[in-house]
């Protein structure tokens, strides 16, 4: 017989379902974040909007990440999701959830675009915990971004190449910070003196 407690778990797991279908989640994503069969909840789904949910596969670009505005938004949404991660509340679909909306009111002031759907932003983060993307600070502003693994060596965002491009190299030097984990005196904060700007955005 199932206790007041399960009850309160399995009411709390639905509670998650509708928050997910609320951002426009998948069916196979819900599932997998919350353990509840795809048959359960496209019945959920069905009986709490009288509508059939979409079909259609899930996001398994990791391309896609990395260009235009797709980058952009991603990269501000990991940057949500990262500030939200609380390592004593590890609950993904919370950490996900909160991220998610904080990331797409934070876009919409943009009026650019929006095309990062909650779908890719989970997988954003199954690609980034499985080492097939990374996420890099730009060595000039020091905002975080969503790289490719095959780059090597530093990063300057396309904003920071683009405001040296305008303003010349003398701007630059004046504007440049070593990165914060290394100190310029180390090997690496010589390497990016010493490199002539060979590692930026390809
Ligand atoms: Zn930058």
């Amino acid at each position: 017989m199932a206790t007041n407690r399960d009850l309160q778990t399995e009411l709390g797991r639905y509670q998650y379902v509708q928050e997910l279908f609320s951002v426009g989640a998948r069916v196979p994503v819900v599932s997998e974040l919350t353990d509840i069969s795809p048959w359960l909840l496209r019945k959920f789904y069905l009986d709490s909007t009288g509508e059939h949910p979409s079909r259609g596969p899930i996001p398994s670009s990791l391309d896609w990440y990395l260009v235009g505005t797709n980058q952009l938004q991603s990269s501000l949404f990991l940057q949500y999701y990262m500030s939200v991660n609380d390592r004593d509340h590890d609950l993904r679909i919370a950490n996900l959830l909160l991220a998610y909306r904080l990331w797409s009111s934070s876009w919409q002031h943009t009026g650019l675009k929006k095309t990062l759907t909650f779908d890719r932003a989970w997988w954003l983060i199954k690609l980034l915990d499985s080492e097939q993307l990374k996420a890099q600070c730009c060595r000039v502003c020091r905002s975080l971004f969503v790289v490719g693994t095959r780059r090597m060596g530093t990063y300057r965002c396309s904003a920071c190449v683009k405001t040296r491009l305008q303003y010349g190299p003398r701007v630059k030097q004046r504007d440049y910070l070593p990165p914060r984990e290394k100190s310029s005196s180390s090997v690496s904060g010589m390497a990016y003196i010493s490199s002539n700007d060979s590692s930026s955005v390809s």
